[in-house]
């Protein structure tokens, strides 16, 4: 494959880049830059266009106070190369957002990453004209390449806030998502966080230790396990890392991309005290995985599920002084795991303190926000800084914010207007030639995020050298046929019972579909690389004019 070049201005001084790459990847997070990677090693000439002002995706964006992993910094890095897995040193079990944005910067140095993303660049429409992609970017410039490759993100696309009165507010407003990069100071002032996800519950106890008052607007309480951070002993370190081919493996073969043992049998054939020993021992220890360690039909059975939700629901209790707000807090509309539960590090114990509060939004909603304040329907409270912690539009949001036009002129908007419909997560039928990383249908936001970027670049990789030019397109009915097994194996858990950004329910009218494949991530890699093997079983490949 060969590619014309044009002279790119590149931070003051001019760059030769193809305006006829073979592959265009649009992000450079984690996924991007790994893609970025393995095109170098095939030989394939690229273009790598990121909007923000710099590398890192997710660990770019969101640096608001608190900002940490939840899988633990050994699982939660590249394994594609050893001396890079052997040399990098965490510091604690689970990584600050400065130590993976550090983490991320020295991978991009090792192997000569930055030179090729072109930063705040903003791809903005994407056409095929029966041979090649039309690429628009909001830079005065056309790419025509012949694969594309989205690398946009799962959770890039911040929701849109619908709160009304929000452009009177004469106060500082901050999203997570959108972090400034200079320290927010918050001593001494008062402030309102909107948001009790997984961002809030991060950010909620560091802010409480500067504000004078906080008050947080919840509207629906989460399930929160406690993270037990703690710095990372070097003995430990080094004796996973002495391990680190067997550990790799186990992940990529369990059901999220995390090492832990899974459990075997039903949590209602153990007796009370057998369960509340099992749960104590897993709140003990602490992590996303822990409390799945004993009974595999917690996510299944609205029994089980309710064992373990009673127990997460008991601990608030004992935590949080004030009955009332513990009642708040203690998650009531959805079972365990539907959606997804947050690692905290203090964060029912925030609420002891005097000077924060709880407002419940179920029970007194916001009708307005004012000049200086937040008004519920039965009171006014004044602040000088509000947070939204208000999340995303997961995982189809960020690309459908791009123009994107397949066969015959067929927009994605409407391809997926009743929800999306991918093969294997990976490619969709009527956008030949065009991937997507971690995309809807596969495991993506329902594992440890890295194994499954990994396993989907790849898969990717792999298939761009079997093509070597050929046209690749999901047949409709390989789709047809994946999109049914996707929500058949949804249906068998209790996914659907929850009004979740799984299921798009965050978004005003968005349709309600159980987005990521819930059947597990070494199934799932299992099930790739049988397709690939059959000859990319599925996909009808068709040679170059
Ligand atoms: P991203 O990191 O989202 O990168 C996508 C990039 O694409 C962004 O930089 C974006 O600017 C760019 N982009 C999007 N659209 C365009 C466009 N049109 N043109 C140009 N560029 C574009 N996962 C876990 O497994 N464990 C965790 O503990 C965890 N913690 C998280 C914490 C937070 C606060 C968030 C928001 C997510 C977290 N995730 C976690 C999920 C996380 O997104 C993934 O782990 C991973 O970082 C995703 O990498 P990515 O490269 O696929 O996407
Ligand atoms: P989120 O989980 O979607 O939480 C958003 C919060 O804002 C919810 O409490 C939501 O309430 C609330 N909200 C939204 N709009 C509102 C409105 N108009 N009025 C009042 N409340 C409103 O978003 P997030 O916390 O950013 O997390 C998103 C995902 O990113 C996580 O689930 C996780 O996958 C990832 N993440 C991971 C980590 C980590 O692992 N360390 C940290 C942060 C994020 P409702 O629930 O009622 O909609």
């Amino acid at each position: 494959m060969t590619s014309d070049r044009m002279e790119v201005p590149v931070a003051g001084r001019a760059m030769s880049r193809p305006s006829s790459p073979d592959v265009v990847v649009v992000g450079a997070g984690l996924a991007g830059l790994y893609q970025m990677h393995r095109l170098r090693r095939l030989g394939l000439s690229y273009r790598v266009f990121e909007a923000g002002s710099g590398i890192g995706g997710t660990w770019f964006w969101n640096r608001y106070p608190g900002a940490r992993c939840d899988v633990e910094s050994l699982q939660y890095s590249y394994s594609f190369s050893e001396e890079l897995e052997q040399e990098w040193k965490w510091t604690e079990r689970y990584p600050t957002q400065p130590e993976i944005l550090r983490y991320i910067e020295h991978v991009a140095q090792r192997y000569d990453l930055h030179r090729d993303v072109e930063l705040d660049t903003r791809v903005t429409s994407a056409v095929w004209d029966g041979e090649r992609w039309a690429i628009t970017t909001d830079r005065p410039e056309t790419v025509s390449a012949r694969y594309v490759i989205y690398a946009t993100g799962c959770l890039s696309q911040p929701r849109e806030i619908d709160i009304p009165g929000l452009d009177n507010f004469r106060g500082n407003v901050w999203s997570t998502a959108r972090w400034p990069h200079d320290d927010v100071d918050f001593t001494g002032r008062r402030v309102a966080v909107i948001g009790t996800g997984s961002s809030g519950v991060q950010l909620i106890p560091v802010i409480a230790q500067q504000a004078a008052e906080l008050t947080v607007f919840q509207r629906t309480a989460n399930y929160i396990i406690p993270a037990r951070n703690a710095p990372l002993s070097p003995q430990a370190q080094q004796e996973h890392k002495a391990n680190y081919p067997t550990h790799r493996r186990l992940a990529r073969e369990s059901p999220a991309g995390l090492l832990g043992v899974q459990g075997q049998t039903s949590a209602l054939d153990a007796t009370a005290e057998e369960r509340r020993q099992a749960f104590e021992q897993a709140w003990s220890t602490g992590g996303l995985t822990a409390l799945r360690a004993d009974y595999h039909d917690l996510s299944l059975d609205p029994a089980a599920n309710r064992t373990v939700s009673d127990f997460l629901r008991d601990k608030i209790r004992s935590i949080v002084c004030d009955p009332e707000t513990a009642e708040a807090l203690a998650p009531s509309d959805h079972p365990f795991g539907t959606k997804r539960p947050c690692l905290d590090t203090g964060y029912f114990q925030t609420y002891n303190l005097d000077h924060v509060r709880l407002v419940d939004l179920r029970t007194t909603p916001i009708t307005t926000i004012t000049t200086h304040g937040i008004q519920t329907t039965d009171q006014h409270i004044e602040i000088d800084d509000l947070v939204l912690a208000t999340g995303f539009d997961a995982m189809t949001g960020a690309l459908l914010a791009i123009d994107i036009r397949g066969r015959h002129g067929l927009r994605l908007a409407d391809a997926w207007a009743d929800g999306p419909t991918t093969y294997l997560g990976l490619q969709i039928a009527g956008f030949p030639n065009m991937f997507t990383i971690t995309g809807p249908g596969s495991p993506s936001v329902l594992s440890n995020m890295i194994v499954s970027i990994e396993q989907h670049v790849d898969w990717i990789s792999d298939c761009l050298t079997h093509l070597n030019g050929q046209v690749i397109e999901a047949s409709p009915h390989a789709q047809q046929r994946w999109v049914a097994h996707v929500a058949e194996t949804a249906d068998q858990t209790l996914m659907n019972h929850a009004n979740s950004w799984y299921v798009g329910a965050n978004i005003p009218g968005k349709p309600r579909v159980v987005m990521p494949y819930v059947g597990g991530v070494g199934r799932y890699r299992a099930i790739c690389d049988k397709v690939a093997a059959a000859g990319y079983e599925g996909f009808v490949l068709t040679p170059p004019e």
